[in-house]
């Protein structure tokens, strides 16, 4: 019998509500299926309690869809040829492109996403680009919705100084600015609120910076298959950890084979992760319980060298 990891539902819709107390609403970033937790699994929890969802593309919008009827943004654009199953799917398109202007407006796109941001792994225009590009969405009479992501905590003022700059350019191109929206969970604060927040690791509790009293949504419990009296053993799994003086142990049946990080070994309690089985020393908490709500998720992966988008990722199952 493995390891149970659970994802908590109170707690993911405290967080989805701790956000939108920044001052806007929660568009959920389901992308990735729910950073592998399940994007219909996450929209069951969270429907009622979110604006809209973000998503990779249009697969992941058709997989989301019979989990919910609001709104869906696309992060990244879809070849022209897919447009029409984004727009009948309810989905609000991307464009990054000339051809993907031409291809919304052909399709009767209403809305369509710009991003302005001058990095790599994102559907965005060149802040230098902005003018253009306003030029050629003048003739369609396309809405646009602007974002930015803030990929850079060094970068930020810059990054949202040009996000400001393309929206003047655009609106003095005459395109309809429907909504701004910047703030991801590591740069979401009242400031930066926007239209709408785009969280993702923040629904599972992570902080990232973000000013908010987020809780862990992550539950993992582990059977513990054997217990050691104080003294009783003297070497903790593999290597030379000596198992402390004093402390009884417990064998839990979780480990990294599971999604738990084997850095964690030698941090707090933990004293070795094998690959299905956790030693730790035992305290006055429940001995099963590895992680759960009394936990922080940024400190948790902190200990564990990752970021908190890899140890959310990595447990998933
Ligand atoms: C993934 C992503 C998000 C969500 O980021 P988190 O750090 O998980 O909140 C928001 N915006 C964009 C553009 C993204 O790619």
């Amino acid at each position: 019998m493995g390891p149970e990891i659970r994802l908590d539902g109170d707690a993911l819709r405290h967080n989805v509500a701790a956000f939108a107390a920044l001052g806007a609403p929660v568009a959920a970033v389901v992308k990735s299926d729910g950073y592998g937790w399940g994007a219909r699994r996450l929209a069951r929890e969270l429907d009622p309690h979110v604006e809209s969802y973000v998503v990779a593309d249009d697969d992941e919008l058709a997989a989301l869809r019979p989990a919910t009827a609001k709104p869906v943004r696309l992060l990244a654009d879809v070849p022209a040829a897919r447009l029409r199953r984004v727009l009948a799917l309810g989905g609000i398109a991307n464009v990054s492109t000339r051809e993907g202007i031409a291809a919304a407006a052909a399709a009767g796109a209403p809305l369509v996403r710009v991003g302005i941001l001058d990095a790599t792994g994102w559907s965005a225009i060149p802040p230098d680009e902005a003018g253009a590009f306003a030029g050629a969405l003048t003739a369609t009479g396309l809405a646009v919705e602007l974002w930015t992501h803030v990929t850079s905590p060094a970068r930020e003022a810059a990054i949202l100084a040009d996000l400001a700059a393309a929206r003047r350019v655009f609106e003095a191109a005459g395109v309809r600015v429907a909504g701004v929206d910047v703030a991801s969970t590591a740069s979401a604060r009242r400031e930066t609120a926007g239209a709408r927040l785009r969280i993702g690791a923040g629904l599972f509790g992570g902080r990232l910076g973000s000013p908010v009293a987020t809780r862990c949504a992550i539950a993992v419990r582990a059977p513990v298959v054997r217990r050691y009296r104080a003294g009783e053993a003297r070497w903790a799994g593999y290597g030379d950890r000596p198992v402390p003086v004093g402390r009884p142990l417990a064998v839990l049946r979780c480990g990294y084979g599971d999604g738990f990080p084997q850095e964690l070994a030698d941090s707090a309690d933990i004293l070795a992760v094998g690959m299905q089985y956790t030693t730790r020393a035992l305290g006055t908490g429940d001995p099963s319980l590895l992680i759960g709500p009394e936990d922080d998720l940024d400190a948790l992966a902190a200990r564990a060298r990752r970021s908190v988008h890899q140890l959310v990722v990595g447990l998933a199952r």
